[in-house]
């Protein structure tokens, strides 16, 4: 496997500071990408056990909040088994710091409906994964103000409680409000897995250290993560459509 780029430090693929390798390799030729020089597999340098370090080394400070694995494609076949190693080291040594990585594979469709029921090493792959951004990048649904992602159809995916429940469960910011108003009709805020250690720190929720989850209150599945740094936004939403909250976990 080689990759294009390693970023030292990215605050625009995922939460917070993070050191970000961008794979080559990448069969969709999405219109309007911005790596087309890592279309190329043979692009850029060999991946091995010195990048591996490498990266473990960058990740070191504690003001770095975890991996972003791009392209290029990381979940090309030959892709996922040369990064497998990095996924495990990175969990291994960091277990508090999280990993962000971008496909252009539909999630459902190709990523858990075919590469994890067939590959052994995909789904290895995915349990090292806690943030996937999926869906090949569309021009003509870009949008400048768009949280971790290029264009409106790609989503912001939990893998492990995805995984766990067996339906998607989507991470989403102030964009989704904006743009996808319909899916979050009655919503209620409970915490995130994530922080769970910090359940009874109510007054922390307004803490940028914190992630809600948004669960429909019909049927008590999660369909998005707020971030709490975005819950002010979520809240004036909420009382601007005049929806109640009774969940004890509410806010
Ligand atoms: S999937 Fe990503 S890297 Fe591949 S062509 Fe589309 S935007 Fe570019």
């Amino acid at each position: 496997m080689n990759y294009a780029d390693i970023k030292t430090v990215d605050i625009q693929d995922g939460t917070g500071v993070r050191v970000s390798i961008y794979v080559s390799g990448c069969h969709f030729h999405c219109k309007g990408c911005h790596n087309k020089e890592a279309w190329d597999f043979n692009y850029g340098k060999k991946f091995d056990e010195n990048t591996i370090d490498y990266i473990i080394d960058l990740l070191k400070p504690s003001y770095i909040a975890g991996l972003s694995i791009l392209g290029g494609e990381p979940l090309e076949l030959v892709n996922q088994q040369g990064l497998l190693p990095l996924v495990k080291k990175v969990k291994e040594v960091y277990p508090d710091k999280n990993i962000w990585c971008y496909t252009g594979y539909d999630f459902e469709k190709d990523v858990y409906g075919k590469m994890y029921k067939e590959y052994s090493y995909t789904k290895e792959f995915l349990e090292g994964i806690d943030i996937m951004v999926d869906g090949e990048f569309v021009e003509e649904k870009k949008l400048v103000d768009l949280k971790f992602r290029g264009s409106t159809n790609q989503r912001k995916i939990d893998v492990q409680a995805s995984l766990k429940t067996g339906s998607i469960v989507q991470l989403k910011f102030g964009d989704e409000s904006r743009y996808e108003k319909e899916e979050i009709k009655n919503p209620k805020i409970i915490f995130f897995k994530e922080f769970e250690d910090k359940k009874e720190k109510q007054d922390d929720i307004a803490s940028e250290n914190i992630s809600i989850p948004v669960a429909s209150q019909e049927n008590e599945n999660i369909i998005s993560i707020v971030p709490a740094f975005e819950i002010q936004e979520t809240q004036e939403r909420i009382a601007a459509e005049g929806l109640e909250n009774k969940d004890d976990n509410n806010l």
